[in-house]
């Protein structure tokens, strides 16, 4: 039997890809096997948003041929779609796939005549829908691929080419069957999701539409929002979400720079006070609510007064935790030609303030949660004699070890927030 392992790097979404292209080999009879078995074969998907992304994935594609110099190697994902060239002349790369093709990867199994497939990304205007799930707990379903916007320090567009969605229809579809697979919570994934709706090239539908339509669904399920555009997270979705229960109380809104001169440059379509504007509403109806945003530090021309004036505001506004990103340069992106770029010692300064930062907040906000009575989803994996979930507003739970709670809701007296920003739990 042909056996095939994988490897992801990057973003929730390349997970949800990946998962759907193992499901392809499966169906074609092969094994998957972990990477350390000597496996005939390893599909890598890339990630290219930092460059450390693609040192990371040279590294793997070494490590695997020193020690399985065998196993044909396969890279698909971002990387593969920007650089194929470079990509297919690693030693022990088999074959490179672009974007269009990566999801016929199974049927290229042994066509060994070209070593790169590629198609120019803008020709994408085709859908593909994916899902992981999570060992039956939680599953990731992207309802949403591409990007229109063009930020200035991004390689998505370049990668992923231009927003295309899945329909209303089909979306709704896909939910009934993960919830007949078991699936208790849904986290809609996507590049751009709040631009959801773009079907062949045209507009069909909106993301607001979609999220009525979800409301809709007459099934006990949790359904979570991975990421949104702030000018894209309209009232009317904050107001339909607050009066769910379907919908979790829980936002991620990239913010990237709480100064206005840095989001201009970075080409964003937001201000920081309109930021500010979507928590004040979110925490206005639900003052319960979880608010993450991510941050790119040392952006070019990012002065010290400009850092300061986004941690002073990041300080004051009442988001609960952040992604820090120092700012990493990336080939054709319009930053990348930008003057005044941030020494890498100073970026590394500024990304350790904020991460003291969103543990601060992160903390404050679980303190504040401490006795309170939540919904935790129990995920698999035993930690130290541990079981850990989410409640329903994103925070880290953790009960002893029990193997009947995995995979279930289980109502919890929230305890003691501990060293490791995890809150100990009661079972109620
Ligand atoms: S919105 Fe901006 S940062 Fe996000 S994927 Fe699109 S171009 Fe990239």
């Amino acid at each position: 039997m042909n056996t095939v392992a994988f490897h992801t790097f990057g973003c929730k979404l390349n997970f949800s890809e990946t998962s759907t292209i193992e499901r392809k080999f499966k169906q074609k009879g092969y094994k998957k096997i972990p990477i350390n078995d000597n496996p005939n074969k390893v599909i890598i998907n890339t990630c290219s948003v930092t460059e450390n992304a693609d040192k990371k994935c040279k590294e793997l594609i070494k490590k695997i041929k020193n020690k399985s110099p065998k196993t044909e190697i396969d890279i698909i994902g971002c990387y593969a779609q920007l650089k194929p060239k470079e990509i297919s002349q690693i030693n022990g790369v088999n074959l490179v796939l672009g974007m269009k093709e990566k999801f016929e990867i199974s049927n290229y199994f042994n066509d060994k005549k070209e070593k790169i497939l590629h198609s120019k990304i803008n020709g994408i205007t085709k859908f593909n829908a994916t899902y992981s799930i999570n060992e039956r707990t939680r599953a990731f379903l992207k309802i949403q691929d591409g990007c229109n916007y063009g930020c200035s320090f991004c390689t998505i567009p370049l990668a992923r080419g231009k927003s295309r969605s899945n329909t209303i229809n089909e979306v709704l579809n896909k939910i009934n069957k993960l919830i007949s697979k078991g699936s208790k919570e849904i986290v809609l994934s996507g590049i751009n999701i709040g631009d959801f709706g773009i079907v062949n090239g045209k507009r069909k539908e909106s993301f607001t539409d979609l999220i009525i339509a979800i409301e809709k669904i007459n099934k006990k399920i949790r359904f979570r929002i991975s990421s949104i555009e702030p000018n894209l997270l309209n009232d009317k979705i904050i107001k339909v979400i607050s009066k769910s229960n379907k919908f979790l109380n829980h936002f991620h809104m990239p913010l990237q720079s709480g100064n206005n001169k840095i989001l201009k440059d970075m080409s964003r379509r937001y201000t920081k006070e309109l930021y500010e504007k979507k928590v004040k509403k979110i925490k206005s109806l639900m003052p319960d609510a979880c608010i993450g945003g991510d941050v790119i530090v040392g952006f070019p021309g990012e002065s010290k007064s400009d850092f300061k004036e986004t941690y002073k505001f990041i300080n004051n506004l009442s988001i609960n935790y952040l992604h820090v990103f120092p700012y990493s340069e990336r080939v054709n992106t319009r930053a990348d030609i930008m003057k005044n770029k941030i020494p890498t010692n100073e970026k590394a300064l500024r990304s350790k303030m904020l991460r003291i930062l969103s543990d601060k907040k992160k903390r404050f906000f679980y303190d504040k949660n401490i006795g309170l009575k939540k919904s935790v989803l129990f995920e698999k994996g035993k930690k130290n004699d541990w079981v850990n979930g989410f409640t329903e507003n994103y925070i880290k739970v953790k009960v002893p070890y029990n193997d009947n709670i995995i995979g279930k809701i289980k109502s919890v007296r929230l305890r003691k927030t501990t060293n490791d920003l995890t809150v100990i739990g009661d079972l109620i």
